[in-house]
């Protein structure tokens, strides 16, 4: 995604069950290869881990609760 991921849209190289594509392998972007997966960012769930994105990408946001809004 040269032009980066917009907030909410799933990563192109995200597969159906959820796994990258490109693992492993150089042209990966080195933010996604330099995360550390946490207990706490991660939960130990599909849905805390989407509760986490969602409450970081709200943090982050330019108006600081864009994503809340959507
Ligand atoms: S690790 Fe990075 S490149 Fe791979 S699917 Fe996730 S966001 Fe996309």
């Amino acid at each position: 995604m040269p032009h980066g991921k917009p907030a909410g849209m799933p990563c192109v190289q995200l597969r159906d069950d959820f796994a990258c594509a490109i693992f492993g392998r150089p042209e990966r972007p080195a933010v996604c290869a330099s995360l550390r997966p946490h207990l706490s960012m991660c939960g130990t769930t599909r849905t805390d881990a989407l509760g986490a994105l969602q409450h970081l990408e709200a943090m982050t946001a330019p108006d600081g609760v864009g994503a809340l809004r959507r």
